[in-house]
């Protein structure tokens, strides 16, 4: 038989050998991948919220990051341009 699983303490663990359920799992393969102490900001600045605020701290953050890409694009575009403009 298989035991519930040690984070969430109510779904059954996804085999024998593993501690987690299938989600628990997935959310600590996250962790690791994306470092925890990143995760854990992003969480909270987006969970601690009901579900309407979460989807448009959600939006707003993803606005962010994509912000932040087309900025560091734009600069490193503009080393590489030159003035042609004669002075
Ligand atoms: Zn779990």
């Amino acid at each position: 038989m298989v035991g519930t699983c040690y984070f969430c303490s109510e779904r059954p663990r996804i085999g024998y050998w593993s501690y987690f359920c299938e989600d628990c799992a997935n959310l600590r393969r996250m962790l690791l991948i994306y470092e925890p102490e990143k995760c854990i900001s992003i969480l909270k600045r987006t969970l601690t919220r009901d579900d309407s605020q979460i989807d448009y701290k959600v939006q707003q953050e993803i606005k962010k990051i994509v912000n932040k890409e087309i900025e560091d694009t734009d600069s490193s575009y503009e080393k590489k341009t030159y003035n042609l403009r004669k002075k």
